[in-house]
């Protein structure tokens, strides 16, 4: 909760934005300080510059294994009944994907053996439908660029909301959404419901459409989605938790 409150005082982060570029930086410097090799890739984008923010840690020869999230927030409150042109805040639509992962970020590196980690935070995925944007327009220059086949990509997005439902979104890889399931249902992580979901564009698109085996755990059934009210008082922190255990018993068991 104390990452999601930190990146709150950042104000709304959409792409290009200093608020952007001061998340981005605290980011990069918080997986520094855990341990991580970090890499900020800039890339143009519709006029605005993206950035990427890649930790690394480990090598396995395998492919590394990507845990992925976006940071950015959306510029346009579009759902919100009152105002539609206010910044969503970005609580659970970008502050808890990143939370989980940097809270990852702190206690892997003592775990891990063997095996080869990158989380990746995504700028430009939240703006899609505004303004000529596509969905995961950062996602899709990292995936265009990889330097290694990763062996599986899990991108978490929206996993705060209080009354947490994690069902299996429809173009994840089947046998990586076994895998993880079966995981969660073992530490009697209730939130992960083993029954198709909905279909979603998101950061795992790219990936998917390269043959890559990746995943999107994600509660889109969130009232406040796109609204202005997507505040800190509507994340958990059972939910972030019971995520965050739930992948990192799963790096463990890929051992
Ligand atoms: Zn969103």
């Amino acid at each position: 909760m104390g990452l999601v409150a930190e990146q709150m005082a950042f104000g709304p982060r959409p792409p290009g934005t200093n608020a952007s570029q001061a998340t981005a930086t605290w980011i990069a410097t918080t997986l520094e300080e855990s341990g991580w090799t970090v890499e900020v890739h800039p890339v143009e984008y519709r006029g605005v510059v993206l950035h990427n923010v890649v930790g690394r840690l480990g090598s396995s020869g395998k492919g590394p294994l990507i845990l992925a999230t976006h940071y950015d927030t959306r510029p346009r409150a579009d759902r919100d009944p009152v105002d539609p042109d206010a910044q969503v805040p970005g609580a659970n639509d970008g502050a808890s994907g990143v939370a989980v992962l940097l809270e990852l970020a702190r206690v892997l590196p003592e775990r891990l053996a063997g095996q080869e980690v990158w989380l990746v935070f995504f700028d430009g995925e939240d703006s899609g439908g505004l303004d000529g944007w596509e969905w995961h327009a950062g996602a899709s220059t990292f995936a265009a660029q990889l330097t290694a086949i990763p062996q599986a990509v899990v991108v978490v997005d929206m996993v705060g909301d209080a009354d947490l439902q994690l069902p299996v979104e429809r173009n994840s890889d089947p046998a990586l959404v076994k895998e993880i399931w079966d995981v969660a249902e073992r530490l009697g992580a209730g939130a992960f419901v083993q029954e198709p979901g909905a279909s979603i564009i998101d950061d795992h698109r790219p990936f998917v459409d390269m043959g890559i085996p990746a995943v999107l755990i994600i509660d889109l059934d969130y009232a406040y989605w796109h609204t202005a009210a997507d505040t800190l008082d509507k994340v958990s922190a059972e939910s972030l938790a019971q995520v965050g255990r739930v992948l990192e018993a799963w790096l463990l068991s890929r051992r």
